[in-house]
């Protein structure tokens, strides 16, 4: 369960604190889904990086699985993080002198993350499940811009995190490549019930979700 309650943040600048997010709350089990879409500085990078406890909200509190990332000492927030929360950004960020399968294995090698040697074979099992099984060997310099994503996917859900959080996920893609990464986005999100939460300017992505939210005037609203 991930809940945000009355979250609200500002930025410092020379003339006071500037209002991006006020008294926003959302409440999601797991297995949901959701998309959120504003335009551009609306504030929707500042709530996904407070979601995923990468960034501290002025008030108001994130609590997944009950707990309360903020509340931790810093070597146990990047545990909790790792192990609980799987991001996926506009840029895929591979790490370019890495294979796509070493790639899709960095979560599992921070310290404290093995646990049970099964590692190699999800990272396997979830290549085959994005189309990249005969990629396996290969650099992200070689792949195409989905495909770099669609490893991007599997890296993020290697340690089965119970939050799946992606900030313009199709962001750099053409039309094809990004129906194809949404496509696979929403059928692993079924396949292994994370919560999950899209947000995006791009409303044929955001249309994919079943519940979808607009962020609007430092708030969220949902849509009908
Ligand atoms: P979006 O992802 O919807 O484009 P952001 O969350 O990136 O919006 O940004 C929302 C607003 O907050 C923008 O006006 C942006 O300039 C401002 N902002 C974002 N990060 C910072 C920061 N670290 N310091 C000051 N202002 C910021
Ligand atoms: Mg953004």
């Amino acid at each position: 369960m991930l809940e945000v309650n009355n979250l609200s943040k500002e930025y410092p600048t020379p003339g006071g604190g500037l209002p991006i997010l006020s008294g926003v709350s959302l409440s999601l089990g797991r297995g949901e889904a959701v998309s959120i879409m504003g335009p551009s500085g609306s504030g929707k990078s500042s709530f996904l990086y407070i979601v995923g406890a990468l960034e501290p909200p002025t008030s108001g509190t994130v609590t997944l699985d009950g707990q309360n990332p903020f509340t931790m000492p810093e070597r146990e927030l990047a545990a909790f993080r790792n192990r609980q929360i799987g991001f996926i950004f506009q840029d895929h960020c591979l790490l370019p002198q890495l294979t796509v399968l070493e790639n899709v294995l960095t979560p599992t090698l921070v310290a404290g993350a093995q646990e049970g040697g099964d590692e190699l074979e999800r990272a396997r099992r979830l290549l085959a499940e994005v189309g990249l099984t005969a990629r396996s060997e290969h650099r992200p310099a070689e792949l195409s811009g989905g495909e770099r994503q669609r490893v991007a996917l599997a890296r993020a859900l290697i340690r089965k995190p119970l939050l799946l959080l992606c900030d313009e996920p199709t962001g750099n893609l053409d039309h094809a490549s990004a129906a194809n990464v949404a496509e696979l986005l929403l059928e692993l999100h079924r396949q292994q019930k994370t919560i999950l939460v899209v947000v995006t300017h791009n409303a044929e992505l955001a249309a994919k979700f079943p519940v979808r939210y607009e962020l609007l005037e430092q708030n969220l609203v949902r849509d009908q």
